[in-house]
């Protein structure tokens, strides 16, 4: 379609400039004509003084019998003839007889220019602008318009000049660790397809803004040497209708032609929100740009050596055709830094700036709960910046905590302040789940203790599965709601209960969930017996939702309340008793979060002792 364009415009063109040349020719071998008008060449006429005229079109061109004397040209109206004319401005018979009249044909090259050009003139402006924004919109990098990046750009491994390794990458163990083995599947994809290995086609790479996902997808590229293709899941939703669908073609067409090769999809959710819930409108191009990246995804063959690699902050909105195995089934969650991460990032960064010996990174680390990466490379070029205009050659503390606070309130941060105070709640939070958790023998032990917001919880208490469950027992049950209950607990214990806080919010939901299922679907209340309550189905309308229908009385409504209340009080007993068992060892989890803000097993049974068996 476009190189038929093209070749019509460049016709076009060398007619257009042929023409004028030919005019110019024409124009120069006859002398430019004098213009008279007509009472004029009438009155030479009826003196005898004409040889000869030639009307052409609307011009008449007269030849006058004097070799002498300049050639002349009249105008007249396309519409009258020349006779009529001669008679009408009063030229004898006789002269007009002797007067020697050659008509030439109208369809003259000139006549035809001198028609279509001022008609067809917009036709080719709009043209010309078509031709110049469809090339913008594949040109590769910035062009004008804002309709550039669209390509997907391609890094090649040589010619990679700020080439990203995992050095490159602070903290982020866990996400490294994962990633190492796809480095492993890129450098030599036949290794595993001898030994019968199907390779990941996907990795989803999930995290907060700014931690550094497309750093880390960087980096797997760097270390495996092998292209990197990229695209933003926001420019394909931009483009025009069906454009987006092709381009994905293009993308695993050239990246397949360059295996082993990654292609990452920054942002994935742009396009890969759930589909057909009718919110939010359709968007039938991301649609149809979502459906274009599973059918490619399909169609390749495992070990190709393609790897597909995607970011987003927003899994909870991915479409789950995305994530069927087969698609994207690697999944790697990049926290949030902790201290010890911070610390590292602020180390990767400053070098190459010369930072005053007074300036502890420690520190810095410390004082910056809830920074990001990104956040904490903002701080120490803002830093750098204001040093620079301050004509200091040497970046001091005060830039330095200057730029604290202006990364704090700068507008740019999506992520969550944390202020002292939360931080010291959230520690005493997780620490109550964390030292009621040991003590229940029946729950599975705690792997990891975080104050490090994830998601909309300000921490997290991470229980390892020893084995897998399919089934769990009432004894789990009971553990499990203790330890639901032991944040809550806290916060009432050292705050009072006029400080309670927000917090907790989600745990007595998921608990009370817990308490009700524990009544009325598994028979785990003897007042209420064998038996289910409520007839549950699940309804596909605007996505999920299980609706569920009282197939019993008002009474035994209260009598549900009644019991799933029981069950929680009982909950809230065991935490409590917990917790004032163990106070010391509180005190000293709080310690080591506030200090660490993240501890793992190893710490947690050193503190407070190796558990219980049952
Ligand atoms: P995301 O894609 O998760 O939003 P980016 O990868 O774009 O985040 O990170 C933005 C910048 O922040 C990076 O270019 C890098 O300079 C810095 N950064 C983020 N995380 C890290 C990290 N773990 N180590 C070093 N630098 C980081
Ligand atoms: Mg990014
Ligand atoms: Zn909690």
């Amino acid at each position: 379609m476009r190189q038929l364009f093209k070749n019509f415009l460049y016709v076009f063109l060398v007619l257009l400039l042929v023409a004028g040349v030919l005019g110019m020719l024409k124009v120069g071998d006859t002398k430019k004509p004098e213009v008279i008008d007509i009472s004029k060449l009438v009155t030479e006429i009826n003196a005898g003084a004409v040889q000869k005229v030639v009307v052409a079109g609307d011009i008449v061109q007269v030849t006058l019998k004097d070799p002498a004397a300049k050639a002349q040209e009249v105008k007249k109206e396309p519409t009258e003839s020349f006779g009529e004319l001669l008679k009408n401005y009063g030229a004898t018979d006789e002269a007009r007889k002797n007067l020697a009249i050659e008509i030439k044909d109208e369809s003259s090259w000139k006549f035809w220019v001198s028609n279509l050009v001022p008609a067809l003139l917009p036709l080719i402006i709009i043209m010309v602008f078509l031709y110049f924004m469809t090339r913008s919109v594949q040109g590769s990098n910035n062009r004008a318009m804002g309709f550039g990046q669209s390509n997907p750009r391609e890094v090649k491994p040589e010619e990679n000049k700020e080439k990203k390794t995992f050095a490159d990458v602070a903290g982020a163990r866990e996400a490294k660790n994962e990633l190492e083995e796809v480095v492993g599947f890129l450098r030599d994809p036949k290794k595993f397809a001898d030994m019968g290995a199907k390779i990941p086609k996907g990795v989803l790479l999930m995290g907060a803004p700014g931690t550094g996902k497309t750093l880390l997808a960087k980096a797997v590229a760097g270390e495996a040497n092998v292209p990197f293709f990229h695209m933003s899941g926001s420019e394909f939703v931009e483009m025009f209708v069906g454009v987006g669908a092709s381009r994905v073609r293009d993308l695993f067409g050239k990246a397949k032609k360059a295996a082993p090769a990654i292609i990452f999809i920054d942002e994935i959710d742009a396009v890969g929100r759930r589909r057909g819930t009718g919110l939010g409108g359709g968007h039938d191009e991301r649609e149809q740009t979502l459906n274009q990246i599973l059918v490619e995804m399909d169609g390749f063959e495992p070990n190709l050596g393609v790897i597909v690699m995607a970011a987003t902050n927003r899994p909870d909105v991915l479409d789950p055709a995305l994530l069927r195995p087969g698609r994207f089934d690697r999944r790697v969650v990049i926290d949030m830094p902790d201290i010890q991460d911070r610390e590292e990032i602020l180390k990767i960064h400053a070098i190459g700036k010369p930072i005053g010996e007074e300036v502890s990174l420690r520190k810095l680390a410390e004082r910056t709960p809830g920074f990001t990466g990104a956040d904490l490379a903002n701080l120490l070029n803002e830093a750098a910046i204001l040093a620079v205009r301050r004509n200091k050659n040497i970046v001091s503390e005060d830039e330095i905590l200057e730029s604290v606070e202006k990364v704090l309130l700068g507008p740019e941060r999506k992520s969550r302040i944390i202020s002292e105070q939360e931080k010291k709640m959230t520690a005493y939070h997780e620490a109550g789940h964390a030292v009621v958790g040991h003590f229940m023998v029946h729950g599975d032990p705690i792997r990891k203790v975080s104050i490090i917001s994830r998601g909309n919880a300000g921490g997290y208490t991470l229980k390892m599965p020893t084995e897998d469950k399919h089934y769990h027992t009432l004894a789990q049950f009971k553990d499990e709601l203790a330890m639901m209950m032991g944040g809550y607990i806290v916060e009432k214990m050292i705050f009072g209960d006029e400080m309670i806080s927000t917090g907790p919010s989600s745990d007595l939901r998921n608990a009370t969930r817990v308490a009700r299922d524990m009544v009325m679907r598994y028979g785990m209340s003897d007042k209420l017996g064998a038996r289910t309550y409520g007839e549950r189905e699940e309804m596909i309308f605007l996505g999920k939702e299980i609706h569920e229908q009282q197939d019993y009385s008002d009474k035994t409504a209260e009598l549900i309340d009644k019991e799933v209340g029981e069950i929680l009080a009982e909950a809230e007993k065991r935490a409590r008793e917990t917790v004032s068992a163990n106070r010391e060892a509180l005190e000293k989890i709080v310690v080591a979060l506030m200090e660490k803000e993240t501890i793992e097993q190893e710490e947690i049974e050193a503190i407070l002792g190796a558990r219980p068996t049952v």
